[in-house]
């Protein structure tokens, strides 16, 4: 069975001591061995990532930027490759695969403006015969620690921006599908990326400590579940680096009673099993406002009749497996656990029945969810949605308000002034406006508000040029040296 290993300046190294198997979801089958990094390798990496640094540092931004422009190509021609390596390894569907490469991509476009993007400021004259101005230099070694839901796209939110800056990276992908971060690795040195400069280590807690207390690291970027977001966020800034840390999500999408429901239902339906709802930004409760209720969970619940579950590869299929037998364990028992807490279960995922041993589940839709409940207050992560009814717009919006999270949330209206309300009042990251999934383009940044992300930068976009650059400013004069003389005043400016 092929081992899957790391990359450290540019050579495929594999631990013998400790692995992992890698399990394709679909079949349950086991089909890779995974390394798993022991602290002398992440060490080994980090010390790679710093070496490298010095020379990435003073490669000019137009070689850089080069760097970008050829890793565009490459990765849209070798899209169904890397679809199908995501697939094989996550389980989503083929074309849901190839739409994570897609918003990838732009990372990747966004980085290659790099010219642009770290442009510093000039002012001429600021006091007689002196001159101001800024430049962005890279924080130095990167860690960027990912989960496994987007095995493509958030390696390249973090790891783009970060080499466009001039840092150089070590990579920890998710241990359940980490062969599309080696895959994006090799790409990036076709593209000419210099060995060194991107590493990427598999492994589990030992390597994500070892990046979090190793001195050389100066920033960490980390996408995954809240309490591990919050742990890597306390941790990293303990030890003096800076830290963006983006969690779980329970995101709410408003239905009003002027609504079209239909394309409501469309919508709830697209965001909330899409991918198995192993989303951040998957719609995961609907709040029913004002007695749209009763037609709303029907027009749900006949649409879900027709969604094809299957293996990801089957181009029929529109939703694939989940990602372990634990994750479908877990999910299930929401389900299970439902109408114990007062809720009524109306398409009950469990009754699905599926051929093999692949961690398959259905979908599932809970109505009359009580807002004290497991099914309310958790992330689940899985096809389960739950709808909770509300006589008003401002009822819906405290929920969302007092909810633990804040990553995404939509609002479904034709009343133009009670949306641009709910934008201004709603305590989340990102809103969509008749948009169930509100994940901003690449020229924007991505971040949730309160339990979804520790730290005080978003992610990608221009929030990622501030995170993973130092600002230097250079005070400049050029006096004539006759005219020089002692004065012990406080600088000022005339
Ligand atoms: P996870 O937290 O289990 O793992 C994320 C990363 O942390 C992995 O690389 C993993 O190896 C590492 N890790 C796990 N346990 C650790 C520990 N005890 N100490 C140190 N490192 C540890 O998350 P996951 O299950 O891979 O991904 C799903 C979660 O990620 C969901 O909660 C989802 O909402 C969240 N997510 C959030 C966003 C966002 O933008 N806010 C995007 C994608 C996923």
């Amino acid at each position: 069975m092929a081992r899957i290993p790391h990359v450290i300046a540019g050579e495929k190294v594999t631990d013998a001591e400790r692995t992992q198997p890698v399990y394709n979801p679909a079949t349950g089958e086991v089909q890779h061995e995974l390394s798993i990094a022991s602290v002398e390798t992440v060490q080994q990496a980090v010390a790679a990532a710093a070496a490298a640094l010095p020379m990435w540092r003073k490669t000019s931004l137009t070689k850089r930027a080069d760097v970008f422009f050829n890793l565009r190509q490459l990765l849209k021609q070798r899209t169904p490759e890397l679809a199908a390596i995501v697939t094989s390894e996550h389980g989503k569907v083929l074309s849901d695969a190839a739409g994570e490469i897609a918003r990838g991509l732009e990372n990747v476009e966004f980085a290659s403006g790099l010219l642009h993007l770290l442009k510093g400021e000039r002012d001429e004259q600021v006091s007689t015969g002196v001159d101001v101005h800024s430049v962005k230099q890279p924080v130095g070694v990167v860690a960027a620690i990912t989960p496994f839901n987007f095995p493509v796209m958030v390696p390249l939110w973090m790891i783009a921006s970060a080499i466009a800056c001039g840092n150089t990276v070590v990579l920890k992908p998710s241990e359940r599908d980490p062969s599309a971060s080696i895959f994006i690795a090799d790409l990036f040195r076709e593209a000419g990326l210099p060995d060194g400069v991107l590493n990427v280590v598999n492994g589990d807690k030992v390597a994500v400590d070892t990046l979090l207390d190793a001195p050389e690291v100066k920033a960490i970027s980390f996408v995954g579940s809240t309490p591990i977001a919050k742990y890597i966020y306390e941790r990293a800034a303990a030890n003096g680096k800076r830290v963006q840390a983006l969690g779980g999500a329970k995101n709410h999408m408003i239905v009003m009673p002027d609504a079209d429901l239909d394309m409501s239902a469309d919508a709830a339906v697209s965001a909330a099993y899409g991918s198995a709802g192993e989303r951040c930004m998957a719609v995961s409760v609907v709040v029913a406002v004002g007695g749209v209720g009763d037609v709303l969970v029907q027009k749900i619940a006949d649409r879900m009749k027709d969604l094809k579950i299957g293996d990801g590869t089957d181009p029929a299929s529109e939703m694939g497996p989940l990602i372990t037998a634990e994750a479908k364990a877990r999910v299930e028992s929401y389900v299970e656990g439902a109408a114990a807490e007062g809720a009524t279960v109306v398409v009950d995922g469990r009754d699905d029945k599926f051929e093999g041993n692949g961690f398959f589940t259905g979908v599932s839709l809970i109505d009359h969810v009580k807002t004290d409940s497991k099914v309310y207050r958790d992330e689940i992560f899985g096809p389960v949605l739950a709808v909770v009814r509300v006589d008003t717009y401002e009822e819906g919006v405290k929920l969302i308000n007092e909810h633990q999270f804040g990553n995404g949330t939509a609002i479904f209206t034709r009343d133009g002034g009670l949306a641009r309300q709910f934008e201004f009042e709603v305590e989340a990251g990102m809103v969509g406006i008749n948009v169930p999934i509100p994940v901003p383009v690449g020229s924007f940044s991505f971040g949730g508000w309160k339990d979804s992300l520790f730290g005080d930068s978003h992610i990608y976009g221009p929030e990622s040029i501030h995170f993973y650059t130092r600002s230097k400013v250079i005070t400049t004069r050029w006096p004539n040296p006759e005219q020089s003389k002692v004065d012990l005043g406080f600088p000022s400016n005339n």
